[in-house]
């Protein structure tokens, strides 16, 4: 093994990071992740971080389940890989789709395989316009989603996205796409007094005024995370998605939920939707799937979209390489049944969600926070210059990065989205472990404080 010098070196010389400002990285140095257990990981200069991130909202059932391990090592062992293409089918693949069903509400018994979230995305945008086709009615193609949404990185998933910023690099979003703003109701709804149901209507009509303006004859699906993610951990009131799907059942158009963060237990149900009180046509999910330890994502159809697919479809022109690769798949068995075993799903909804809902409005005590809420284990906090009215930092001060940077350095990965911070922990975070992350978050809050009065 290296010192962490020589890896930074090699890592500035040759990998470019996603999302990443290579030249800063290369000045700074990344930091290097070593190893992992629970909730904690390490790096390489032996400090120990309580990850509240899951990774990258992935690794629910936390680091170093032997169970997962086992059936990837067994897998590899028996099939590493064949392909579902030639009429050709692999036991894990088959067990997890069927597996997938049996958590799935209600309607869906239909799986298809991809290697990520992103291609999930890719998927559904060719599903639904088929979809169409197949009804006769072609020229419904455009799909509506939302400003700040966050849908994946390749050209169909970053359009679906409503990311200004990727939209600016390589001509996004690609046609047949628009966006509505977001059911944010400290953005949107608090300044014009509205209360948050009252707001939740209004932001859902703000899909029918979309509709309206293309012609309900051209809207093929809307689509959404039923908590946004990556744009901050927005949680919806609850009056907003089951206006949405009124309202997309009124103009027959079909409902999308990217459950790629919110599914396998996150929001304390198996899928967000569930908890978000709707009931999509089709459901994208990826991550929590396996946990994070091996990428899979895909799509889970319900019977409207599948029955057209198989008695009407003849063949659907799309797939990967790794849809259904059998380690993934069996990784993902094995997941779903410690999911099961531990009782997860249980714990978010009755324990430790409920948990940490209770510490983390706590933090409305600190001078800094504006407002803090959470939805099973994804939680944001909002850092604000000032409570009585709740007026923000200048962007360019960057205060959400300050405490992040403050977080990392006392041993807390938490995230930053303009200054909402986040956390997602892995769902099997115990309440003592809640205790000692809201004590480092305070301590970082403590320090961002402390640096603003400098
Ligand atoms: N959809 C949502 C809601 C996500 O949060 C992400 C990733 O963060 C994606 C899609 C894209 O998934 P992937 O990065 O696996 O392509």
């Amino acid at each position: 093994t290296r010192s962490t010098q020589a890896w930074q070196a090699a890592d500035a010389a040759h990998f470019l990071h996603p999302f990443t400002d290579f030249k800063a990285l290369g000045a700074q140095g990344a930091r290097i992740i070593e190893r992992a257990d629970n909730i904690w990981l390490w790096d390489s200069e032996g400090q120990q971080i309580l990850d509240a991130m899951s990774g990258l909202w992935c690794v629910n059932v936390g680091y170093g389940q032997p169970a997962l391990v086992e059936a990837a090592t067994e897998q590899l062992r028996q099939l590493p890989f064949y392909n579902a293409f030639f009429q050709t089918a692999t036991p894990p693949a088959i067990a997890l789709a069927e597996a997938l069903a049996a958590i799935a509400p209600p309607g869906f018994q239909h799986v298809f395989f991809a290697g990520s979230g992103s291609e999930g995305n890719d998927t559904v945008v060719r599903m639904v316009r088929r979809y169409w086709d197949l009804q006769g009615q072609p020229q419904r193609q455009h799909i509506i989603s939302r400003w700040n949404g966050y849908h994946g990185s390749t050209m169909a998933g970053a359009s679906l996205g409503g990311m200004r910023y990727m939209h600016a690099q390589g001509g996004l979003p690609i046609p047949g796409i628009s966006h509505i703003p977001q059911p944010y109701w400290w953005e949107h709804g608090r300044a014009q007094g509205l209360s948050r149901e009252d707001f939740g209507l209004v932001a859902a009509r703000w899909l029918e005024d979309e509709i309206l303006r293309l012609g309900p004859e051209n809207v093929a699906a809307f689509i959404g995370e039923p908590v946004q993610g990556a744009g901050g951990v927005i949680v919806p009131p609850a009056s907003y998605w089951p206006e949405i799907q009124r309202i997309a059942e009124r103009y027959g158009i079909l409902l999308v939920a990217d459950e790629v963060i919110c599914g396998f237990g996150r929001t304390g149900q198996w899928w967000g939707s569930q908890t978000q009180g709707f009931r999509p046509d089709l459901m994208t999910f990826a991550k929590g799937v396996t946990s994070g330890y091996i990428p899979l994502g895909g799509v889970l159809v319900g019977e409207r979209v599948a029955t057209a697919l198989i008695e009407q479809g003849g063949e659907f022109e799309h797939g990967y390489t790794y849809s259904g690769h059998p380690v993934a798949c069996a990784v993902g068995l094995a997941n779903l049944k410690l999911i099961q075993e531990l009782g997860l799903v249980e714990h978010v909804r009755e324990d430790v969600g409920p948990y940490l809902a209770e510490q983390f409005a706590t933090l409305k005590d600190h001078p800094l926070v504006g407002d803090a809420e959470t939805c099973g284990l994804m939680g944001a906090m909002l850092l604000v210059k000032d409570r009585a009215t709740g007026a923000g930092f200048a962007p360019e001060q960057g205060v959400g990065m300050v405490c992040r940077g403050h977080c990392f350095g006392n041993g807390l990965i938490m995230r930053a989205v303009g200054d909402r911070m986040i956390i997602a922990p892995p769902l099997v975070i115990t309440r003592a472990q809640v205790d000692e992350l809201m004590h480092r978050i305070r301590r970082a809050l403590d320090l961002t404080l402390a640096d603003l009065h400098r």
